[in-house]
């Protein structure tokens, strides 16, 4: 039987998880490297980044991003970095200095919303300055819907010729605060985006327990998955992930029952609209 490829992302650090949750969670950019290594060889294509300071707090420095970067194309080749400009990163433009690096995809979250206590901020202006930066630079943007609001800001930053079709988005689901990951919700995310944004790959990511759900139910409507100890730090309940590689080999081990098979670097380069080659020029794809 012949199966539809689903792109892996790993999101390997986040800015909140600590190595108090899970001792696994990579700071260090070594240990960054080394993780998404192992994420990579168990069959992730795209690695969603963040970077954080000496003291292991969030921060958007650009050489870090840069340090980072240049490891993850030595060491998973063909990979697809894709840098966070979340908002825990950094203040205002910080959150898009490291796009100079070009990085082939950038995160972007076109609207603010509470996430727990916390108020993600993402004022209007800023995005607009962000997905100028992101164009400019010519890098694929994920589009982080966090709320339904965010959707529909999207379009208009596609109407308004600030993000380019097709679209990449991505619904974040289960964080208290925002979109509660039911299936129901999905459903009705998935007829507005075909309806509005036809041409849109997609991807649901669910956080905690919620992970492994959202992963099931984007293979079943023709979605990719997402997985990574920013998002879960925990295999099983109660049990603890050894790494990024077991939580992506997990999500991979769902597939077959969904006629699905995970992307290879070309596979995966082709459905977003990649060069098949790295940007660096530098490393064949394998
Ligand atoms: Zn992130």
């Amino acid at each position: 039987m012949t199966t539809t490829p689903a792109i892996v992302t790993v999101a390997i650090t986040g800015n909140v998880t600590t190595k108090l949750e899970n001792p696994a969670v990579p700071i260090t950019i070594s240990e960054q490297i080394e993780s998404t290594q192992g994420a990579f060889e168990a069959g992730a294509t795209v690695a969603h980044v963040h970077v954080r300071n000496d003291e292991g707090r969030p921060c958007s420095d650009p050489d870090r991003f840069a340090k980072l970067q240049e490891g993850l194309n030595k060491y998973c080749p063909g990979m697809i970095v894709q840098f966070s400009t979340g908002a825990r990163g950094g203040k205002g433009t910080e959150r898009s200095a490291s796009l100079v690096h070009r990085p082939e995809m950038a995160s972007l979250s076109t609207g603010s919303v509470n996430l727990g206590k916390v108020i993600y901020d993402n004022q209007a202006d800023l995005v607009d300055v962000i997905s100028a930066e992101i164009l400019k630079y010519d890098i694929k943007p994920e589009i982080e819907v966090f709320d339904l609001a965010h959707l529909y800001n999207a379009v208009d930053l596609i109407k308004r010729g600030l993000v380019k079709e097709p679209a990449h988005v991505q619904f974040v689901m289960g964080i208290p605060g925002a979109m509660p990951a039911k299936e129901s919700v999905l459903d009705f995310l998935l007829s507005e985006l075909k309806e509005m944004l036809p041409t849109a790959t997609w991807t649901a990511a669910g956080t905690g327990r919620f992970s492994f759900t959202c992963n099931k139910w984007s293979l079943s409507r023709g979605g990719h998955v997402r997985t990574g100890l920013e998002d879960n730090v925990m295999i099983d309940k109660g049990v603890l992930a050894k790494n990024n590689a077991e939580l992506v080999a997990k999500t991979i081990s769902f597939m077959p029952e969904f006629n699905r098979h995970a992307a290879s670097v070309a596979e995966s380069r082709e459905i977003l609209g990649l060069p098949p080659l790295a940007k660096s020029g530098l490393v064949a794809v394998a």
